[in-house]
């Protein structure tokens, strides 16, 4: 039962040898066995590496050198991240035999920790997507009602964690991919501010957007994660120079004076009733802490959908022009007259339809004559969006909303109109936009699906979403585990 525990629960339990990395690493792979023919949240699974791993840190136990507390943590990485030797598909058949010569720095500086890397999740294809149904292999469950969707992109890594395949994920956030995921799933998801984690070695999506961040069972989980994985790299010049912090630090029980805003536009159309009333009742539990909460406004966040159904697609357009069937990935094998032909008949048979959508929305956008009025148009509205957050912040520590519209929706729901599909983001999109930081925990179950929570705050102050994150965490624990059958 290693495999339900958290990580800072497995370290306690790894130093003081009362289990060893092996005999966890072998808990969760069996776990892996017993349930992943119904979740199917991963893409590739490395035991081989991981037990070699396990052995390793058990040595460095025995040897009684000094562990770090993610040691020997059975971890899962996104598909979307580069793992050396290791295949990285980003759920897409251009990439379906891609192995990359080199790591990530996030996952590079988990290696360095010593994590064991169980394997490589399922994501919608290219990180474009809600649900995980655009995987270009197989959709993953969600653990809580094997009909429904885990969310996306990151479903696959949010799946793992919530059905204890994995202890930790790593995911990625363009628009809401680790928040939303982590909300459907009850586990709690963080976007770090835009900069925070290096994206080196992360498949790009949406440059001016992607950040990467953790998946975990519990706020401190999130944190520990966090630490591990933030810092300046000089092989990304987009990747902050900040003072190194402990964001440990912020795992303590107090809120009181906290003022908490609430944007009336995340809680107004097109938000679920039920999801609304756990919200309200999670404000209520912030206030009999000591918070205070007031309602308030981002005038221009109704515009951020749009905005960003822009801005990603023309970063995408010109991101994923790299994907020609020459350097790496696939190439078609039909008889070709010229290069042309052999890119274009590549591309047509390697992406998928979602991603092709994108592609051709972004091209559009960016086109001559049309540049101003779109994309112009859009970055305009980002600022505006940038404004507002600055302006709220001046007066609020930290603003909440749901996650998630909805809770976890039905396979094959929304999959045939993608408008409905990208509304599944309109509260987590704003945060990318404006670069800051935000959190999903898990705020209780309706009708049986989990219900998150998200917490927003000023950029560079992951400290207090965590901290406010963590108290309510201990007057709200979240226990209950995912049944794994459908209802
Ligand atoms: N669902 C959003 C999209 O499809 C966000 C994806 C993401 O954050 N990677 O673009």
């Amino acid at each position: 039962m290693l495999h339900k525990l958290t990580a800072h629960e497995l370290h306690e339990k790894l130093i003081s040898k009362e289990t060893s990395a092996v005999e966890l690493c072998k808990d969760v792979f069996e776990r892996i066995k017993a349930v992943e023919s119904k979740v199917k949240a991963y893409i590739s699974l490395t035991e081989e590496k991981a037990l070699f791993t396990a052995n390793k840190v058990d040595e460095k136990v025995k040897s009684s050198e000094n562990l770090s507390p993610l040691a020997g943590i059975p971890t899962a990485i996104k598909d979307n991240m580069c793992t050396k030797g290791v295949k990285t598909t980003c759920a897409s058949k251009i990439l379906k035999n891609f192995v990359p010569v080199y790591s990530s720095t996030a996952v590079e500086k988990l290696f360095n920790e010593n994590i064991v890397m169980t394997g490589k999740t399922n994501m919608d294809e290219f990180a474009m997507g809600s649900s995980t149904e655009n995987s270009s292999f197989w959709p993953t469950s969600n653990p809580w009602d094997l009909r429904t969707v885990p969310g996306g992109s990151s479903g696959g890594s949010a799946a793992a964690v919530a059905a204890d395949e994995a202890i930790f994920a790593l995911g990625s956030d363009t628009g809401g991919s680790i928040r939303q995921p982590a909300s459907l799933c009850g586990v709690v998801g963080m976007k770090p501010t835009y900069g925070l984690v290096s994206r080196y070695g992360l498949v790009a999506f949406a440059s001016s957007l992607d950040q990467i961040g953790p998946i975990t069972k519990d706020v401190t989980d999130c944190a520990l994660v966090l630490n591990a994985i933030c810092g300046k790299d000089p092989m990304d010049s987009t990747s902050l120079n900040t003072k190194t912090l402990d964001y440990t630090e912020a795992l303590v029980n107090d809120v009181k004076g906290l003022k908490v805003g609430v944007p009336k536009e995340f809680m107004g159309e097109g938000i679920d009733l039920k999801v609304k009333k756990m919200v309200e009742d999670a404000l209520m539990l912030f206030e009999k802490m000591g918070a205070i909460v007031e309602e308030t406004s981002l005038s221009h966040v109704d515009y951020a959908l749009s905005a960003y159904y822009l801005i990603a697609p023309a970063e995408a357009s010109s991101n994923l022009a790299r994907f020609d069937g020459v350097r790496y990935g696939y190439r078609t094998r039909q008889k070709v007259e010229d290069m042309i032909e052999m890119y274009s008949k590549t591309r047509a048979e390697g992406f998928g339809s979602e991603v092709k959508r994108r592609i051709m929305l972004g091209a559009y956008a960016l086109s001559a004559g049309y540049y101003e009025a779109y994309y112009g148009q859009a970055q305009k509205v980002r600022t505006l969006i940038i404004e507002d957050f600055n302006k709220a912040f001046e007066k609020y520590d930290v603003l909440v909303s749901p996650t998630s519209p909805t809770v976890a929706f039905k396979i094959g729901e929304k999959v045939e109109d993608p408008l409905k599909m990208y509304m599944s983001d309109v509260c987590t999109i704003p945060a990318n936009l404006a670069g800051i930081p935000a959190i999903s925990i898990p705020c209780g179950l309706t009708d049986g699906l989990p219900v998150g929570l998200q917490i927003m705050g000023k950029a560079l102050d992951e400290i207090t979403i965590l901290r406010a994150a963590y108290a309510f965490e201990q007057e709200f624990w979240f226990k209950e585990k995912p049944a794994l059958f459908g209802r």
